[in-house]
């Protein structure tokens, strides 16, 4: 479904463009996204850069008008308002966001927590937020807490806006022991398998009544990933093309040849992805957390390792 997101940035306007006339056949949103009861809604496909037109990472999965978010990368919380509003899926409502899961603890995947927390409750949210990730999410959970306890107390205070409400900003957060089912409810069963990353991750399968969804988070290319997608519905999936990992400067002048052998440890490339693709045999794939010289170059790439059916994900997105 084409993005109602205006983007404002000329160059990112163009590429946007780009992506749009390139949609071929195969590249045209499924089928059954317009009548199934589930929707996939793609609130960031950014990585760490701070790319205008695209957020942090962040993906809804939507139910029965119940949401369920994967990573809260920085500007989440705008993004789901732009989803409510301009996309009337009134489930990405702030107040509304409850359940969430992180795929891991990089910042550009959680930078987003604190405006989870907090500004959910600042509108009006009554009940605590159920998170779910790796170890680590209970201490970063209790750090931010802690971060903005002047906020907290200020604003329950006997004169503070929150008082009537002061449970709102309370946050249960769940570690994961290992992988498997992670949370069950009335709409969804939430599967966690192990990724590979430079640090703790899992990539989720979520099913619901009528679709199946995984979601990579960042990793290496891994068996548990095609374990976990096997002819499912739609395959979400991070990558990076060769040609953007062999020009990409280093970072903050580190050594030559840094960041390429991380991504080779913690990332996928194209041709990996195309290669995953085929043994997962996904109905849809999108990209998301994505780097390439250009969208015609990651369209190109991808175009030549894969021959089903995928679609670049840009922002507001809804499959
Ligand atoms: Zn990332
Ligand atoms: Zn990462």
């Amino acid at each position: 479904m084409k993005s109602r997101f205006v983007r404002t940035a000329g160059i990112a306007a163009a590429a946007a463009v780009a992506v749009v006339s390139m949609l071929s056949a195969k590249q045209q949103p499924s089928p059954g996204a317009a009548r199934s009861q589930t929707k996939v809604v793609l609130l960031g496909t950014g990585t760490p850069a701070p790319t205008p037109d695209r957020s942090g990472p962040a993906t809804a999965i939507v139910v029965n008008d119940t949401a369920y978010l994967v990573d809260f990368g920085p500007g989440v919380i705008r993004r789901a308002t732009a989803a409510a509003a301009g996309l009337n899926i009134p489930a990405l409502q702030p107040v509304r966001l409850r359940v969430a899961f992180a795929t891991h603890l990089h910042s550009d995947h959680t930078v987003g927590y604190p405006d989870l927390i907090f500004t959910t409750w600042t509108i009006g949210r009554r009940v605590p937020l159920e998170v779910y990730g790796p170890k680590g999410i209970t201490a970063m959970t209790q750090h931010l807490l802690e971060a903005y306890r002047v906020d907290i107390e200020t604003r329950t205070n006997a004169d503070g806006n929150q008082r009537s409400f002061p449970e709102g900003h309370k946050v249960n957060a769940h570690e994961i022991a290992g992988p498997g089912v992670i949370y069950k409810d009335a709409n969804v069963t939430v599967t966690a398998f192990t990724t590979r990353h430079a640090l703790e991750s899992y990539g989720y399968r979520f099913d619901t009544a009528d679709r199946s969804i995984v979601i990579s988070g960042d990793t290496n290319p891994t068996q548990s990933t095609i374990d976990a997608c096997r002819g499912c519905d739609v395959l979400i999936h991070e990558a990076q093309t060769p040609a953007w990992i062999a020009v990409r400067p280093e970072s903050g002048g580190a050594p030559a040849g840094t960041f390429r052998a991380f991504a080779e440890k913690y990332h996928t490339t194209t041709d990996q992805l195309g290669e995953l693709a085929r043994q997962a045999k996904p109905r849809l794939l999108v990209l998301y957390h994505y780097n390439a010289l250009s969208p015609d170059e990651l369209q190109a790439a991808m175009m030549k390792a894969y021959p089903g059916h995928f679609v670049i994900g840009r922002d507001l997105d809804v499959y």
